[in-house]
């Protein structure tokens, strides 16, 4: 099979170029080759958490592999066939396990066979999905789709310390069916939620009232979960909002040296900015529906704004499948849709 060239300091040029490609490769049986592997990234090449997800991709789907070490620029993957069953993939570092988990999901959830797998490494990283996000936002979209993924959380992993872990059950789907998501439907409920592993309760409490006061909300819409399950200290902030079609989650990771209200506004204004939008996916959530609706075939959602990362995934996803997106500017939102075909007038 023709081996498809990838260049990973193309657009975004980071992580989630590579990430991509393993899913795809897996999803669809096509090897690949990746150069300037995150080009764009201050540490550049394969970080343990890249070769994580590389390594876990191979053995879900028996590929070969060539240049998968630690720093490399390059690599290749030709996958065999892909395999349910019980895996555990460890990152060794504060790496995010959620990314690592997103990356052999979609072939999972086509597989002969369930999975069940355990994922240990970071569960509650910046630039990262947090695990309630995977759990609460991500997860029931693709569950919409066809496939039960089920996730439980056993241990918090923040940076740096990490070891976290985190456990999945998956029941595949034959074929995956694609969703039309319109305007967000009315908001059935809000909450803000502010976790601290092994430090003081203060800190959430600030984070809880910053959002409650910047978002106007009421005090029954405040959690604070004080925890001593996680190996290292760890501080996020979490907003969920619940509509009819989807819940969103907006995170802020606590950070030495920046004050709580801080962080807590960071998380407040993307929460701000969704809800005065009628979207039904934030900018995270939008780059991640991209990927399974091309392996449904097609399908459509609102988002708030359409990044940079979402514009380099659509690039990439469209290598390995016959897809083409389109986004269209509307109202209070970007609607976007993913359909099958190349988008070119016919006859050109
Ligand atoms: P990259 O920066 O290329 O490694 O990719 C990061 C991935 O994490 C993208 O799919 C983002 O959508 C996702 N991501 C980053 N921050 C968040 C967040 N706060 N909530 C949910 N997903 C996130």
């Amino acid at each position: 099979m023709a081996m498809i060239r990838i260049d990973g300091s193309f657009g975004e040029g980071g992580g989630q170029i590579l990430r991509t490609s393993l899913s795809l490769s897996l999803a669809t049986g096509k090897p690949f080759r990746i150069e300037n592997i995150r080009a764009k990234r201050d540490r550049p090449g394969l970080l343990r958490q890249h070769l994580t997800a590389v390594l876990a991709a191979a053995e879900v789907g028996g590929a070969e592999l060539e240049g998968a070490t630690l720093g490399s620029p390059a690599l290749t993957f030709a996958p065999g066939k892909v395999r349910g069953g019980e895996y555990r993939f460890a990152v060794g570092t504060a790496g995010s396990g959620t990314l690592v988990f997103q990356t052999v999901l979609p072939a999972l959830i086509l597989a002969d066979s369930p999975s069940r797998i355990v994922i240990e490494g970071g569960t509650h990283n910046p630039a990262a999905p947090p695990f309630d996000f995977l759990e609460r936002t991500f997860l029931p979209l693709v569950e919409r789709m066809g496939p039960k993924v089920r996730v439980r959380l056993e241990r918090y992993g923040f940076f740096p310390k990490g070891g976290g872990r985190f456990c999945a059950e998956i029941e595949p789907a034959k074929t995956l069916t694609g969703f039309h998501l319109g305007e967000r439907g009315e908001i059935i409920s809000c909450r803000v939620t502010g976790v601290v592993a092994n430090l003081p309760r203060h800190i959430a409490q600030r984070e809880v009232e910053t959002v409650a006061r910047l978002l106007n909300w009421g005090r029954e819409c405040l959690t604070i979960e004080e925890t001593r399950n996680s190996p290292g200290p760890g501080n996020v902030v979490m907003i969920e909002i619940a509509s009819d079609e989807v819940t969103e989650i907006f995170s802020a990771f606590g950070k030495l040296g920046v004050p709580a209200e801080t962080v807590a506004s960071h998380a407040a204004s993307e929460a701000r900015e969704y809800l005065a939008s009628r979207a039904v996916a934030g900018e995270h959530l939008a780059d991640q529906l991209l990927l399974p609706l091309a392996l449904a075939g097609g399908g459509s959602f609102t988002a708030t704004k359409i990044n940079r990362h979402a514009h380099t995934n659509m690039a990439v996803i469209a290598q390995f499948l016959p897809v083409h997106f389109e986004t269209r500017k509307e109202d209070s939102f970007i609607r976007v849709w993913v359909a099958e075909g190349t988008g070119k007038p016919s006859g050109t």
